[in-house]
């Protein structure tokens, strides 16, 4: 059974997956590159946590033993004991590859290898390890604390033994686990995807205003977010990201980014996370 998780990132998807997992019990490792980036995500946590204390959902004392349960570093040798590693560093296979071959030297050779990639191929990034049958995706959504859905990916050399483990863990966590084959951007981000980029598209070409095109999909689609909303939630790097390789992969000219989305991350407009994208924040 596994009893420390290791995550490694703790962005926006990172310090929710470390949240979740030490809120089920477990010892946690959260590891990134700067204090800086483990500071904001603990303070991500901490306001997290607290909102649920102040709706009496939690006790402040078991919000206090959530968060020392959970370990900050930048090295690498603090992954050293953990039996489950969950990956969600930034989108993209060139440090996801260099992040699996780092674990794959670290840890234990039974622990297992999860990546939280929202579509870059299980297989690849498993093929880049000597534990291609212990490596699986485990998709989260955002806000991690919040949603339900984890997208269990099977790459093609995941074992069994792996999925079990991986699908009692998402029980463990609250979450519900449903199978996907690995495919580019696995179900979730195939169909939500193209969705969020033709929105932009409409945006682009003057067909609406922002606040229509997410007024329409809100009121006419009974969707609970607009799509340009939702891409400033998500982030739009993560989306230009994500809408690359389904372009790349599937090699269909349907999946083209939107010039609009890519001038966007130019600018480093990237939703939320950065205080503007399609809309302006002033919390950030
Ligand atoms: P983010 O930009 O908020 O966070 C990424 C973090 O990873 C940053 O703190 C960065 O410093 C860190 N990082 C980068 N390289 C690292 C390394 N080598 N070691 C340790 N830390 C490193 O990104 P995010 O939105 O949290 O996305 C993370 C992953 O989750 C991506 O693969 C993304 O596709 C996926 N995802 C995102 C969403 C979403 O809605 N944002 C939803 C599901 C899945």
């Amino acid at each position: 059974m596994s009893k420390t998780i290791g995550v490694v990132g703790a962005g926006t998807m990172g310090n929710g997956i470390a949240q979740v997992a030490a809120r089920a019990g477990y010892t946690v490792v959260l590891r990134d590159m700067k204090s800086d980036f483990l500071e904001r995500g603990m303070k991500a946590i901490d306001r997290s946590l607290q909102r649920d204390v102040d709706k009496e959902r939690l006790g402040a004392e078991e919000k206090t033993k959530i968060i020392n349960r959970i370990r900050t570093t930048t090295e690498w040798s603090d992954l050293a004991d953990a039996d489950f590693v969950i990956e969600a560093i930034t989108e993209s296979i060139e440090a996801k590859t260099e992040v699996f071959r780092a674990l794959d030297k670290i840890v234990q050779k039974e622990a297992i290898l999860a990546s939280n990639t929202s579509s870059i191929s299980i297989t690849k990034l498993a093929a880049t390890t000597r534990r291609p049958d212990k490596v699986i995706g485990m998709h989260f959504m955002n806000p991690v604390p919040v949603m339900k859905l984890v997208e269990i990916v099977r790459g093609i050399q995941t074992s069994d033994k792996t999925d079990a483990e991986t699908r009692r863990l998402v029980e463990e966590f609250g979450k519900t686990g449903l199978d996907c084959n690995d495919s580019p951007g696995f179900v979730s981000n195939r169909v939500l995807m193209p969705m969020i980029n033709e929105a932009i598209f409409t945006l682009y070409e003057g067909v609406a205003t922002r606040e229509s095109i997410d007024g329409i999909m809100k009121l006419g689609m009974n969707h609970p977010m607009g799509p340009l909303a939702l891409a400033d939630f998500i982030g739009l790097d993560v989306c230009l990201a994500i809408m690359n390789v389904l372009h790349q992969e599937l090699g269909d000219p349907k999946y083209r980014p939107c010039p609009l989305l890519r001038r966007y991350v130019d600018a480093g407009w990237l939703g939320r996370k950065t205080g503007r994208g399609f809309y302006e924040y002033n919390e950030q």
